[in-house]
């Protein structure tokens, strides 16, 4: 993670793919505010892509798309990096104070260029949002 401590990014969007079977979400550390994340959400999910309803854990989404890390999961995360001397990006980033997101668009939509653009959207979105007025 050298090049992460020369750049010093102050926000990390990873693009991923899951094997979740219905719409996108994005796991979000805890710098992740509703602020950042709404815009994002708004245009993400507004047209084909829906937010999905669970994890590929699983596990029921309490807010449809998002998976915010925290309570258990965030245990697990700790115990993984004491047992395993390894992390998530997400949760590397969280340890830096930095506002992470990734997102996981789902492998089993039939067309590759649909989940591709969602994630250029996001990414887009996310961007625009971040270098406007509010931001500087
Ligand atoms: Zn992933």
């Amino acid at each position: 993670m050298k090049s992460f401590e020369e750049f010093k990014p102050t926000v990390s969007i990873s693009l991923h793919e899951g094997p979740q079977t219905d719409g996108a979400f994005f796991f979000t550390n805890k710098y992740v505010g509703s602020e950042m994340i709404l815009p994002v959400f708004k245009r993400t999910y507004e047209k084909q892509y829906s937010p999905s309803a669970q994890s590929y854990f699983g596990n029921k989404l309490s807010v449809p798309g998002q998976f915010a890390t925290k309570g258990l999961f965030l245990i697990l995360m700790r115990l993984w990096k004491i047992i395993f001397k390894f992390q998530g990006f997400g949760s590397y980033c969280a340890d830096r104070k930095v506002p992470a997101l990734v997102m996981e668009t789902s492998w089993t939509t039939a067309k590759t260029s649909q989940r591709v653009d969602v994630q250029f959207i996001a990414l887009k979105t996310l961007t625009t949002h971040l270098s406007s007025a509010q931001f500087q």
